[in-house]
């Protein structure tokens, strides 16, 4: 999920904040190329031609931040997730999605993810299917000859797909200039912090209040767009937390404790606004 995207679905998820890091070695970086190792699904594939899709991929240009060192260029772009007690999309109704008509670009797009760029799409989804992710419960693709054309020579060839990668894509490159400001924000934790566990992780998960408080000093939320949004998540953390409580799981006191920050975070931003 984009930023705006998650704030626009705070009465269906908790959301957490994503730092991520994509390192590219420059072209000139010979020893580093001959040392990548990509995604398994990518795997066989020269260097250079995958450094240079690798470029076109929204976390690249979508990227808040770029941390130069010698021969590499690290970009760190933001996502949000749904934050969980238990593994699974809090949205999952049986075998269907409960926000169906109101579900995130990513879900849109599977499994031609609108963050893939269009050079890897053959090689990410056949991955996906080698993978067996592609008929796992509660979700089954259908695979077989007799299924819609999806891709071909390489190119979406579906044109509810293409609108909907399209669509992915510029909500996620409308979202760099708050990236930047996201990793400036004296409400989550500079990039220096994270910077180490990044590097040895690619992905750090962090509180969202930060996020939502720089969309709304950026002005891409209004007050009546806090109010609601936390409004809507002080029902879904109480929620949430009693039935923690309720299950006395050992494993989710880390969770509860944190939920129980991010309460107090949401309880003070409303006060800030006069809404308490
Ligand atoms: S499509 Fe699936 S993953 Fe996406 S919101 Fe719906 S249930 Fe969740």
């Amino acid at each position: 999920m984009t930023v705006l995207e998650a704030i626009r679905l705070g009465d269906v998820f908790v959301p957490a904040l994503v730092y991520r890091l994509t390192s590219i070695p420059r072209d000139d970086n010979d020893a580093a190329l001959a040392s990548l190792a990509p995604h398994p699904h990518f795997r066989g594939m020269d260097a250079r031609e995958l450094v240079t899709k690798l470029r076109e991929s929204t976390a690249v240009r979508a990227a808040g931040a770029v941390v130069s060192e010698p021969g590499w260029e690290h970009h760190l772009s933001i996502t949000a997730r749904a934050w969980t007690y238990d593994p699974g999309c809090p949205a999952l109704s049986g075998r269907e999605c409960s926000i169906h008509a109101r579900r995130p670009h990513t879900c849109r797009t599977v499994p031609v993810r609108y963050d893939v760029p269009e050079g890897l799409l053959v090689r990410a989804f056949r991955g996906t299917v080698d993978a067996g992710r592609a008929a796992r419960d509660p979700f089954e693709c259908d695979v077989s000859d007799a299924a819609p054309v999806l891709l071909r020579d390489g190119a979406i060839a579906d044109r509810e797909y293409e609108g909907a990668r399209a669509a992915g894509i510029e909500a996620a490159l409308a979202e760099r200039e708050l990236a930047a400001r996201i990793f400036r924000h004296p409400l989550l934790p500079s990039i220096e912090r994270v910077y180490p566990e990044l590097r040895k992780n690619r992905l750090v998960s962090v509180s969202f209040h930060g996020a939502l408080a720089a969309a709304h000093e950026h002005g891409l939320v209004d007050d009546a767009g806090v109010k609601t949004f936390c409004a809507a998540q002080l029902a879904l953390l109480d929620r949430q937390i009693e039935a923690a409580l309720a299950r006395r799981r050992r494993e989710d006191r880390d969770v509860t404790a944190r939920f129980r920050t991010l309460r107090a975070a949401y309880v003070s931003m409303l006060a800030r606004l006069g809404a308490l």
